[in-house]
């Protein structure tokens, strides 16, 4: 009978272990459920990016997180170029070849317990205090494409003796997220660059301008436009050939971009036609920075197939409009008006002798003159 009692005892015991076993395995695999629903909503690189790095570290209580992506072309870091990753700094690095992943994954499977000191400065450089860790490679099609590094400073939490299969899981869901945000990222971003000089396209452009203008509205703030049309380009082509016109324009967008502030908005609106949105820049200003975009175009040396140099100039419209000049409530009005008014201008600049800038202020918005504004608007 004792011995019966004791049995009984004993597999009462088992059995409350098992079913807390259960109970813990339930949570865990909950946890990793939630996460991995949050992972898959990510729609861009940033958040992706957060979620890993921030909220990792609060969902699964770790000491640390760190991710090393591979990202040979910039691919990753052009979407990311306003990006700030939460500290420490060394939490989120680019690596152009694989050599660093290779030594952390020899075997290309999830690495967890304890770190050698060498791996652990590789793996955690900045949480030399980290005791235990889960190094999940992130694959895609047989790509070693990054690493992520869970670290806690509790021994026993990350160890070789148990089964990691829901963190292989979860490395997976990671690796394709990211194949994803990067791709679905990379593709809007083609469908607003122009492909030749990587400025804005004019498609981009026109969504912008309505969002400017609705901006400049909301803030009272002015906004200026600029148009600049390259002269005599015709001849550049004739000239030198198509492909020392393609890197004029280059280097006009090039220029464009690095003379502005990361506010303004630069896009290649046709052939040799650039547009520019100044937000929060009357027209004073505005007539300042054409001239001097118009004065750095024109001391642009390019060299021709002969490596002889030659240089461009550029005739500018600009036009300006401020709160109160415009009924705000007609922002595709408000926009083909802006549009036709620093047309108007460069075309003024190339009736008198280009190279030069000239302004054109915005007619009186009356709501019945943009009846016909549509098929007065010049192709620009
Ligand atoms: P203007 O001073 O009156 O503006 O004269 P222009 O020669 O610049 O103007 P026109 O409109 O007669 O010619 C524009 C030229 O721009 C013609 C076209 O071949 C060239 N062009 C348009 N797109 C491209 C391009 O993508 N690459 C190159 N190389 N040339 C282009
Ligand atoms: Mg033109
Ligand atoms: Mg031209």
């Amino acid at each position: 009978m004792d011995s019966t009692d004791k049995e009984n005892k004993d597999l009462r015991r088992s059995l409350r272990l098992l079913a807390d076993k259960v109970e813990r395995n339930e949570a865990v695999l909950h946890s990793f459920f939630e996460i991995e629903l949050r992972l898959l909503s990510c729609s861009n690189l940033a958040e992706l990016l957060d979620l890993i790095l921030i909220d990792f570290k609060q969902h699964f209580q770790l000491a640390a997180v760190n991710l090393i992506l591979f990202d040979p072309e910039n691919a990753a870091r052009c979407l990311l170029e306003d990006y700030a990753p939460p500290e420490p700094g060394h939490s989120l690095r680019f690596v152009t070849n694989q050599r660093l992943l290779n030594s952390l994954f020899p075997s290309s499977k999830l690495r967890i317990g304890e770190l050698s000191p060498q791996l652990k400065s590789i793996a955690f450089p900045s949480n030399p205090y980290v005791s235990s860790s889960a190094l999940l490679p992130l694959i895609r099609h047989n790509c070693l494409i990054g690493s992520l590094h869970l670290g806690s400073n509790d021994s026993a939490r990350y160890s070789e003796h148990f089964d990691y299969d829901y963190i292989g899981h979860l490395a997976s869901v990671i690796s394709v997220c990211f194949e994803n945000c990067i791709n679905q990222q990379n593709l809007k971003r083609l469908s607003i660059i122009d492909m030749l000089t990587k400025v804005n396209n004019r498609r981009a452009f026109d969504q912008e301008i309505i969002r400017e203008l609705s901006r400049a509205s909301r803030n009272k703030t002015p906004l200026s436009c600029l148009f600049i049309d390259l002269d005599y380009f015709k001849l550049v082509n004739d000239n030198f050939g198509h492909q020392v016109g393609d890197k004029v324009l280059r280097s006009v967008g090039l220029l464009l971009k690095q003379s502005l502030r990361k506010t303004d908005f630069v896009a290649r609106y046709g052939g040799e036609e650039f547009a520019i949105l100044l937000p929060n820049c009357d027209e004073e200003k505005a007539i300042e920075i054409g001239n001097q975009l118009r004065i750095k175009i024109l001391h642009m040396v390019i060299h021709n197939n002969d490596n002889e140099p030659f240089r461009v100039s550029a005739s500018i419209g600009v036009t300006s409009c401020r709160y109160g000049s415009f009924a705000f409530d007609n922002l595709d009005a408000q926009a083909h008006a802006l549009l036709k008014a620093a047309d108007d201008a460069v075309y003024q600049a190339k009736e008198k002798g280009r190279n030069r800038i000239e302004y054109r202020s915005l007619p009186e918005m009356k709501p019945e003159l943009f009846n016909h504004v549509n098929s007065d608007l010049r192709s620009v």
